[in-house]
């Protein structure tokens, strides 16, 4: 368990920052920390789904065979620039907005944004409106069509429910990186840096505060926590 900031050394030159500490049991999250991620495109294959295959792994998302609609926390968009015929692989998750409309359309409290930012869905209080998804400009949520089946301990699944990335909670709170990060750092380029963004020692941080990076759609005003290079 990491109990201190630290760097990960892992796949050769390739450091991954990893979460300041964990989370005390009972202490509730705080607005001190806002997690969030900065992907770098430049590294992103188009053919790689690493991150895409760890995050079924880790939330235990076998599918359907109904790819239009099985649950998919992240899902690579590959996009071509018209004028100039440049092609950019793009991991798009939910992006843990500071101002998420799915919360803002939510008629029963289930879609909620923790104090540190992470927005997550409370599938017990869900009833399967979807009002979430049609707001979501991200089309970052999924909702369960079928009974689930080989559920992880740690997300809880329900048919009738609607459910997206929690930008692995179960593991920031732990001092743990996301699984999409981690297996991008173990076996691909390690394009996803994950971090505190409101902690100017960060690599995060300070990578933010130095390079040009872009949010998707950031007119819409929704203040996404997820940070991209090279698009
Ligand atoms: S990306 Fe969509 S689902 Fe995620 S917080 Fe923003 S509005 Fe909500």
């Amino acid at each position: 368990m990491i109990n201190r900031r630290h760097l990960l050394l892992a796949s050769g030159a390739i450091l991954i920052a990893a979460p300041a500490a964990a989370r005390e049991a009972g202490k509730p999250a705080t607005a001190a920390q806002r997690w969030g991620l900065l992907i770098d495109t430049g590294k992103c294959g188009a053919e790689c789904t690493i991150c895409v295959e760890a995050c079924k792994a880790e939330m235990g998302l076998a599918g359907h065979d109904r790819p239009r609609t099985d649950a998919q926390y992240i899902r690579k968009v590959n996009v071509k620039d018209p004028a100039t015929g440049a092609g950019h692989s793009v991991p798009v998750m939910c992006q843990h907005c500071a101002k998420p409309a799915c919360v803002d359309v939510c008629p029963t409290g289930a879609s909620m944004k923790r104090a540190d930012g992470i927005v997550l869905v409370d599938r017990h209080i869900c009833i399967g409106c979807r009002y979430c998804m049609m707001a979501c400009p991200y089309k970052a949520r999924s909702f369960a069509h079928e009974e689930q089946t080989g559920q992880q301990p740690h997300l809880p699944r329900g048919k009738g429910t609607v459910e997206g990335c929690t930008l692995c909670v179960h593991r920031i709170d732990e001092g743990r990186l996301p699984a999409c990060a981690e297996a991008c750092a173990a076996k691909a380029k390690g394009a996803m840096l994950f971090g505190d963004l409101n902690d100017p020692k960060s690599e995060i941080a300070q990578r933010v505060a130095r390079e040009a990076t872009t949010r998707i759609r950031a007119d819409l005003g929704l203040e996404p926590a997820m940070r991209y290079q090279g698009i």
